[in-house]
This record gives C-alpha cells, sequence and structure tokens, in this order.
C-alpha cells in the first residue's frame, strides 16, 4: 500500500534510463557512419599524398633523363657539324661533361660493335642493335650488365656520320644513378618505388628485395604475398592493363594475410616506363591512427553532449514537476503532504481490504494563544516539529498531513489496541522544544474506525472531526473515539439537511423576539430577532442547526427569511400600533465572504419600507479575527447602508483592540458567560473592563444572560445601557412583543 503513494519529499532526482539506451543506439549507428565517412576522407588523403608523391618522383626522373638525352643530342648534333676528325677529339672535347652529367663513360662503336670508349678501352663485336643505331632520336636502352665493370647500367646513343663512315655514340651511366632519385624515402623508408617497363619488368628496385635480372613485377608481388585470391588478382590485373595503356593509376590492395598497400604509378614520359609507389598500410598508421582517434574523440564527445543535454533537460523538467507537485501538495510548514495531497492519496488506503484502519483528526489546545505569544515563525517552527513528531510516533503504515493552521489527519492501519498509539502520540508531543524554549502542548484527536462501506474522505474526515469536536473544554481527555451517539447525531443532522429547504418554503421556521430593557427605568428599549424551527409537531432550537447551517450555506437563505419576516414586523407594527421598536437580527459571518450581500438586505428593506435605524445587524466577535474577512470594509458597508451594528458574543473572539476602534459599532454586547462568571463582590470584574472598553469605543452596552435578580443590580450598578435575559424575559411571540405597545411601556 505504501509504495503507491507519491513521493513528497524525496530528495535525489531520478535518471530516466528508459531514453539514454535509444540515445546510445543511435549515436553508436551515427558514430559508425561518421567512422566510415572519416576513413573514406583519410583514403582520400592517403591517395592524394601517394599519388602526389608519385608525380614527383616520375618528374624528378623524366627531367634527369631528358637533361642526359638533350646532352647526347647536342654532342652528335656537334659532331655531325664536323666539328671533329677523330673519336680522341670528340673525347677530349665532353670530357668535362662526363662528370657533369653523370655519365660513365662515353663510347663510339661502328656498325659491328667496335670500337674505343673514351676510358681508353677497346670494344668488341658489341651486339649494336638498330634500336641504338638511330640517326633521328636518342635511345635510352634498359638495364644491362656493363662489358667492362659488372654493374647494371643503360645506355644513351645516337648515330651519326664521321669522315664518311656512321658511327653510334654511347653514353653509359650507373642504373644506381637512377634508384637514388627513386630511393626518396616514402613514409620513414617502409615504403619504395619501382621503376618497371611498360611489360612489367623491374628495371630498378628502390627496395633492394629483387635479385635477380628481369623479373616481372606483377608475377613477384603475387608470388610473394600469394595474392591468388579473385580480389587481389583483380586489382594486379586492373594495374597492368592502365599501364599497358599508359594509364596512371592510385590503388589500395589487401593480401590474404590483411596486409593492406597503398600505391601510385606513373608514366615518367620516356620508354613508357612507370615508377609504382608502394607503401604499406602500417607506414601510414599514423595518420589512420590520428583520423580513427578524432572520429572516436568527436563521437565520444558528442554522445557525452547529448547525454549531458538530455540528463539536463530530463533535470529541469523533473525539478518543474517536482516544484509543481510541492506547490499542489506538500505543505511548506510541515513538509508534510496538504489537505489535497490527503484526500488523493486517501483513495487507495479507503479502498484497501484492510480491517483496521483508522483516520485521526488531530489538533493543538489554543494553538492561537502560541500564535499570539511567540509569533508566527516561531510557530511555524513548532508545527513543523509536531508534523515529525506525530509522523514518526505512529506505526508506518500512514498518511500524515497538515491539513490547516495546527490541524492534521492521520489515515492509520493498526492491528493492535489503537488507544496505545494515541496515548503514544499525546506523550511524544506534550513537549515540544523550540530553539531551546519548551512549549508544553496538549493536543485533541477525533478518532474514526473506518468501514468497509466508507469511500467517500470527506465525509470520514468529518466523523473524526466531530469526535475532536467532543474533547473541547474537558480537562485530561485527548482522544474522542466516534461513537453511536455522534453517529445518531450525524444522522439527524443529515435529517435537518435534506429537509430544511422544504420547510423553508412550508414555513417552518418562525421568529420569536427577545426584549432588552433599559437599565434606567426597565422599559423595554429594543429586541433580539430568534429563529425557532417548529418540526413535526416538536421545536428544534437554533443551536441544533445553525452550525450545520453555516457549514452547508443554507444559513445564507435562512438569514435574509428571518430578516424579511422582522422586515415585516416591523412594518405591520409601525402601521397597527405606531411603534418603533428597534430589532437585532443575527447575521451569520458566512455572508461575509460575499462583499456585496448587504444588497439583498437593502432590498427587503425598500420592500417593507421600514427605518433602517430600527435595524440593527448582529455580527459575532468571531468574524472580526477570520482572516479571510475584511470585516472592516463589510461593517462600512453595513454602516453606509444605514443599519447599526452591534457586537455579538463580545469577550469570546479575542479581537484586538486596535481592531475593535477600526469598526464603526453601535453596540457591544457583553456574552452570558462574563455574566456566569461574574464576582459580584469585587470590583476586579472582567465585565468591568469591558464597559471601560465599550466606553472608550462610544458604544451602546447590551448584557446577555441575565437570569438573576443580583445579576441584573450588578449590571445596573455598571451603567450598562440595557438588559437582555431570562430575568427579564425568554424569547417571546410576536404576539406577546405586541402587548407591550399596547401598555405603552416603551422605554
Ligand atoms: P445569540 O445570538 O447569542 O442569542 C442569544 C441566545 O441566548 C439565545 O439563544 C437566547 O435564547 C439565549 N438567552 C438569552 N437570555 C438568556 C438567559 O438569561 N439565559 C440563557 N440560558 N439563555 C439566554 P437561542 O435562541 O437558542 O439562539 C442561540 C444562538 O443561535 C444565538 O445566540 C445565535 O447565535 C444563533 N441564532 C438564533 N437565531 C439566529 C438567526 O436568525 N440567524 C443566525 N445567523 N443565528 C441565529
Ligand atoms: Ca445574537
Ligand atoms: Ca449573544
Amino acid at each position: 500500500m505504501k509504495e503507491k503513494y507519491k513521493y513528497i519529499n524525496q530528495k535525489n532526482y531520478k535518471l530516466n534510463v528508459k531514453w539514454i539506451l535509444p540515445i546510445f543506439i543511435f549515436i553508436a549507428i551515427l558514430s559508425v557512419f561518421a567512422f566510415r565517412y572519416i576513413k573514406t576522407l583519410t583514403y582520400k588523403n592517403i591517395y592524394k599524398t601517394i599519388s602526389e608523391l608519385g608525380k614527383q618522383t616520375a618528374t624528378q626522373l623524366n627531367s634527369s633523363i631528358e637533361e642526359q638525352k638533350k646532352f647526347v643530342e647536342t654532342a652528335v648534333d656537334s659532331i655531325n657539324r664536323g666539328y671533329f676528325k677523330t673519336e680522341s677529339e670528340i673525347f677530349d672535347n665532353f670530357a668535362d661533361d662526363l662528370e657533369n652529367y653523370h655519365f660513365t663513360r662515353f663510347a663510339i662503336l661502328d656498325r659491328e660493335g667496335n670500337g674505343i670508349t673514351s676510358d681508353g678501352y677497346t670494344v668488341k663485336d658489341y651486339p649494336v642493335t638498330d634500336d641504338y643505331f638511330n640517326f633521328d632520336d636518342v635511345y635510352l636502352s634498359e638495364n644491362r650488365k656493363s662489358t667492362i665493370s659488372d654493374v647494371q647500367i643503360n645506355i644513351y646513343s645516337k648515330a651519326f656520320k664521321i669522315n664518311g663512315e656512321e658511327k653510334v655514340l654511347f653514353a653509359t651511366v650507373y642504373t644506381k644513378d637512377y634508384k637514388e632519385i627513386l630511393l626518396r624515402r616514402l613514409y620513414n623508408g617502409l615504403g619504395g618505388t619501382y621503376l618497371i617497363n611498360n611489360d612489367g619488368t623491374v628495371l630498378i628496385d628502390s627496395f633492394d628485395a629483387i635479385k635477380e635480372n628481369n623479373v616481372n613485377l606483377y608475377s613477384f608481388i603475387i608470388n610473394k604475398h600469394n595474392a591468388t585470391d579473385d580480389k587481389s588478382l583483380d586489382k594486379i590485373n586492373q594495374i597492368k592493363d592502365d599501364i599497358e595503356n599508359k594509364k596512371n593509376g592510385t590503388f589500395d590492395i589487401t593480401f590474404k594475410d590483411n596486409d593492406t598497400y597503398f600505391g601510385h604509378y606513373e608514366n615518367i614520359g620516356i620508354n613508357d616506363w612507370y615508377v609504382i609507389n608502394i607503401v604499406p598500410a602500417t607506414a601510414m598508421a599514423d595518420e589512420l591512427n590520428h583520423f580513427i582517434a578524432i572520429t572516436l574523440g568527436v563521437c565520444i564527445a558528442v554522445n557525452l553532449i547529448i547525454i549531458v543535454i538530455c540528463v539536463y533537460i530530463d533535470i529541469s523538467n523533473q525539478m518543474k514537476n517536482r516544484k509543481l507537485y510541492k506547490a499542489a501538495y506538500v505543505d511548506s510548514v510541515t513538509l508534510l503532504g496538504n489537505e489535497n495531497y490527503f484526500k488523493e492519496n486517501s483513495k487507495i488506503f479507503l479502498n484497501s481490504l484492510k480491517e483496521n484502519k483508522y483516520i485521526i483528526s488531530l489538533d493543538v489546545n489554543k494553538f492561537k494563544v502560541f500564535n499570539s505569544l511567540y509569533g508566527y515563525e516561531f510557530c511555524n517552527k513548532l508545527l513543523n516539529i509536531l508534523g515529525e513528531k506525530i509522523k514518526t510516533g505512529i506505526p508506518k503504515n500512514n498518511i500524515t498531513c497538515r491539513m490547516h493552521n495546527d490541524v492534521f489527519a492521520i489515515l492509520l492501519e493498526y492491528d493492535k489496541d489503537i488507544e496505545k498509539v494515541l496515548e503514544k502520540l499525546h506523550n511524544d508531543t506534550a513537549v515540544i522544544n523550540v530553539d531551546n524554549i519548551p512549549i508544553h502542548l496538549n493536543i485533541s484527536m477525533g478518532v474514526y474506525k473506518l468501514k468497509k462501506s466508507d469511500t467517500d474522505i470527506n465525509k470520514v474526515l468529518d466523523k473524526a472531526y466531530i469526535a475532536r469536536e467532543q474533547i473541547k473544554g474537558t480537562y485530561g481527555e485527548y482522544y474522542y473515539m466516534f461513537d453511536e451517539a455522534l453517529e445518531k447525531a450525524l444522522i439527524e443532522d443529515e435529517n435537518l439537511e435534506t429537509s430544511m429547504e422544504s420547510a423553508l418554503k412550508n414555513r417552518e421556521f418562525k421568529v420569536i423576539y427577545q426584549p432588552k430593557f433599559s437599565t434606567v427605568d426597565e422599559k423595554i428599549a429594543g429586541a433580539e430577532s430568534l429563529v425557532r424551527w417548529y418540526k413535526d409537531g416538536k421545536v428544534i432550537m437554533p443551536n441544533n442547526f445553525i452550525p450545520l447551517f453555516e457549514k452547508n450555506k443554507f444559513i445564507l437563505k435562512l438569514d435574509l427569511y428571518i430578516f424579511e419576516q422582522v422586515c415585516k414586523d416591523l412594518a405591520e407594527w409601525k402601521e397597527k400600533y405606531n411603534a418603533d421598536l428597534r430589532v437585532s437580527v443575527n447575521v451569520s459571518k458566512e455572508h461575509f465572504t460575499n462583499e456585496n450581500f448587504i444588497d439583498e438586505y437593502v432590498k427587503i428593506v425598500e420592500k417593507y419600507n421600514v427605518d433602517r435605524n430600527n435595524l440593527e445587524l448582529e455580527i459575532t466577535e468571531s468574524a472580526t479575527i477570520d482572516k479571510n474577512i475584511d470585516v472592516v470594509k463589510i461593517a462600512n458597508k453595513i454602516k453606509d447602508c444605514g443599519f447599526r451594528i452591534s457586537l455579538d458574543d463580545f469577550g469570546t473572539g479575542y479581537s484586538s483592540l486596535a481592531m475593535l476602534q477600526e469598526l464603526p459599532i453601535d453596540v457591544i454586547k457583553i456574552d452570558k458567560v462574563f455574566v456566569d462568571k461574574a464576582d459580584y463582590k469585587s470590583d476586579k470584574n472582567i465585565i468591568n473592563y469591558m464597559v471601560l472598553i465599550a466606553k472608550q469605543l462610544r458604544t451602546d452596552i447590551v448584557v446577555e444572560g441575565v437570569e438573576t435578580k443580583e445579576q441584573a443590580d450588578f449590571i445596573k450598578a455598571l451603567k450598562c445601557d440595557m438588559i437582555q435575559g431570562y430575568y427579564y424575559s425568554k424569547p417571546i411571540e410576536k404576539e406577546a412583543i405586541e402587548e407591550y405597545f399596547t401598555k405603552e411601556t416603551i422605554s
């Protein structure tokens, strides 16, 4: 049962995990895409780098070969022009250029391959093919072994005529010189470059992995990486095709052993030779890792930011709800639930099938006194501690709330002796320390044991409340269990309630009048109108129905009805007896919640054309201390409409002198209790002080409830203006009042 109640003072905010998971998944998917995207970007970047490198290498190689070609071209040109007579003249002339152009040596041979070199060797039967013996262009051979020094060389050649003979100029270079250009270390030396011819034959291998001559690069790669799978073969064939078709390109290839390589092939523009750069992906690891790190970092950051934002939104929503909830359901003084909370959460409690359920209405006796003694703030602390003591002092299965002021309500489930719980509550709250001041409290509790048929929280609250009302003023009693007698009274109230409307129509409510007598000449000086209910041949006294009618607001109708009867009587008396009797009429404070209530009274007076100075509206002193009523405003309105005002039950309502001074009152009615208590022998009587106050306020004084001659004499001696009491007259019928008119005994 307990866990179903809404939280009241929960301090931590709960994270809603429900939506975190979908967001997480969403972001994870997003991350995968981001990752892929960044991978593509990385590949593009690598492709760009490697293809630029390839182009650079190709250009460099091209320009250094072109330079050498050009030299051979110009040298042959000058020979053809007949500048030289002999081979040695030629060699002498170009001796310096050997070094400048990085040639190893020159040679001049005839068609049969016989001749001499610039460094003095004699060459015999060198296989001079037609490729070499070219009159139009400079030819560059592929690598071959030098016949002189057993190293790999390349030969530039161009044919010419000297002294009528056809000869050819050879200019040889070390192949390793080209290698140096290719060796520009790629990626910390992990990459490398091949120079291949159009068929794929490796001319230069900067990796130094190939030891033999005339190795085919494609077969070499296939063998080395065991690249017999279709995917690898496809890629290799693609490269082969491109090179055969003189295209350039970039590739990445992943072999069976999961080694990935990036590469680029570029035609160098001479002999259709290609440089082909190859870099293992591991060499790119830095770059790749960098990108992966960035991707991961960005993903995690985005993830975190989104989650933080969501959490923030969620918590601020919860805070907002919590605030709204608190405003609606939490009592700010005690931090317990308030009346709304109590009523809303009671449903579960009422519907539970448990046997022993109780509702307790609890308040502090004379709490108002503490308020005026210690002030508002102090009393709020007091209520806070009291609330805590109540909540923690009773068995756990409970709903404890502060309803208003010092009134608490408790719903409790308890299988043992409930009276023990009540006794404990009484003892726990007997002394409460507030700011180190021990405050002695007496609490009153009304208790009602719930029945299965009880489903309306308001009804059971009423029962507990009514039970509590029974203790008021009974010394030493602190709880009252709702019993048969109260049940009966409640049923009685329900009966009255169901018949009140029809009773009004059937004129069951009648006015009687209690005369007031002048203390000067003991003649009748006024009267108070009082209501009686003649129901089924019996008279019901107002104390039995007025509180009920105040609760259900029927009093608003009844008061106006009585007022109208009084006005009717006054008009009749004026006409019949030309009598002017001042009559006071009780006006319940329930009227005062509506500022315009007086308009209805005015309408009635106008209808019967009665002198308003003969009408006095009695308002009770308790109305003047009700915080919800602006009694000064109301009283001024009444006065403005021409009615007199008397303050009823004076002395019982604790109103302040300051407040009384603001009220435009004509009469003060001293309550019967003060007459009963009066010690006639002492002049230190409360009535003495009341008379002093009234004199100060310049109001008339009526003393109520005077029953004996002794009391009457005492009051007369105090110079009060009027006496209303059984000693002179009980409330009497209209006709009995009329007798006073005929006797002409009006004061
Ligand atoms: P209240 O306004 O204080 O009226 C005076 C009550 O004291 C009357 O009781 C009256 O009969 C009683 N009383 C007067 N002199 C004596 C006395 O010497 N000894 C004793 N023991 N009692 C005396 P009642 O008529 O029973 O009315 C009770 C209360 O009901 C009234 O107290 C008033 O508050 C309320 N009431 C009566 N009629 C109306 C009404 O028309 N409208 C409203 N709103 N309240 C009314
Ligand atoms: Ca009265
Ligand atoms: Ca009174």
